[in-house]
């Protein structure tokens, strides 16, 4: 197999050059700008966080810091965790601790996917989603989400699978657009992926990616897709909970009624360590059951969500106020949302630019900016708006 590297760096082009663009890194430091692109901290750690991994560093034996791989410890807490928050009795020995949700979606597709088969997706993805599946030799298939309110379309999920699909990714609470999937979409895509499995006789197994699935405003509940589809991987990171992205911790949790549970769990073992020891810090797993408990303020996130929206909506901006997640999506008012991106930050603010996620005409807003900068946010939102107005 040829190197899939040329094809990665096309998909990524437009991210990176976002992601790694000067201007944007100098004003992300600057602490007068008013920062919306990506769910990174904008306020220092919770302190709950920095004692529970202090605690940990002090070693107990001579094994403290030797490899570890997914320990039963971390085993059980989580799966203690899925039970009592979700609902579903995952057993301990069907978690696999990794690196962030990146190390379990990476891992996953290792153990599922390979040249030949292909893996679908939903549009508008995570940035990485297509790269992922392109490092594992596979085909990524796109399947758009049901505008205006980016439902999950079972039915174009189901005219995308073939006889080579090996796997789909869904994302709920939907990173960019704030959606959480009801349960009767769930059961759809469930349905779906049943018949289709029955018809090519192959499992097509489903990879859930739900790292805000604990992000959620107004008082929702949470259910996953694993409630609904037996040959499903639940994926989980951490970073969100805890805001903390450059700890990486995450976990795979199988479905209780995965078919051939023991052979995958094999298999998944052994893609973390192909995937470069996919497995989360000795000191994380330790804080593990610290960690589990904690969480970012969610009613600050909500009385933020909550400022920030309606401001917009009666500027005369077109966006809704998302379920979950950090993020919310908003109409660009010029056609092009990177000219506008531009125009945002003369006035400064940072957004993600539509186009980055498949959504061109659109920007997104990351709510974890902090209350100074959502005021000043705001009013660079109107002074950008009046530009684009005037403009000729
Ligand atoms: N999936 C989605 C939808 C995400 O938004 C992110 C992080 N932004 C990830 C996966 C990866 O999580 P992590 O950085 O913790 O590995």
């Amino acid at each position: 197999m040829p190197s899939v590297m040329p094809k990665i760096a096309a998909v990524m082009g437009p991210t990176l050059a976002f992601l790694l663009d000067p201007e944007m890194t100098r004003m992300g430091a600057d602490p007068s700008v008013a920062n919306f692109a990506i769910g990174n901290p904008q306020e220092m750690p919770l302190p709950e966080l920095v004692t529970a991994l202090r605690d940990v560093l002090e070693p107990k034996d001579k094994n403290w810091f030797a490899y570890k791989l997914n320990e039963d410890s971390s085993q059980r807490t989580i799966a203690a965790g899925i039970q009592s928050r979700l609902g579903i009795a995952v057993r301990p020995e069907d978690v696999m601790v990794t690196n962030g949700g990146f190390g379990a979606i990476a891992t996953s597709l290792r153990t599922l996917a390979g040249p030949g088969d292909e893996v679908i997706f939903i549009s508008p993805p995570w940035f990485f989603y297509e790269a992922l599946i392109l490092a594992v030799g596979a085909d990524p298939v796109r399947v758009g989400l049901r505008p205006p309110a980016f439902d999950l379309d079972s039915e174009a999920i189901a005219a995308a699978i073939t006889a080579r699909t090996a796997a789909v990714l869904v994302n709920t609470p939907h990173n960019p657009t704030g959606r959480v999937y009801p349960p009767e979409q769930l059961q759809g895509l469930a349905d779906v992926l049943a018949e289709a499995s029955r018809r090519h006789g192959r499992t097509i197994h489903l990879l859930s990616d739900e790292p805000y699935n604990r992000i959620l405003f107004d008082g929702r509940t949470f259910t996953s897709p694993a409630a609904h589809y037996p040959a499903t991987l639940l994926l989980y990171s951490y970073a969100k909970t805890l805001l903390a992205p450059g700890m990486r911790i995450g976990y795979i949790a199988l479905a209780p009624d995965m078919p051939d549970a023991p052979a995958l769990r094999d298999s998944l073992m052994l893609a973390q360590i192909m995937t470069g020891f996919a497995f989360a810090n000795a000191d994380l797993q330790y804080a593990l059951p610290r960690l589990e408990k904690l969480s970012i303020d969610m009613a600050a996130l909500q009385r933020r969500r909550d400022r920030l929206v309606p401001a917009l909506l009666e500027m005369g901006y077109q966006t809704s106020l998302p379920e979950g997640t950090f993020y919310t999506m908003v109409r660009s008012p010029i056609p092009d949302d990177l000219e506008f991106s531009r125009l945002l930050r003369r006035h400064g603010v940072l957004v993600l630019p539509g186009t980055v996620v498949e959504v061109p005409g659109w920007f997104r807003i990351s709510l974890t900016a902090n209350d100074e900068m959502v005021e000043r946010g705001i009013e660079g939102f109107r002074l950008a708006l009046d530009a684009a107005a005037t403009r000729t």
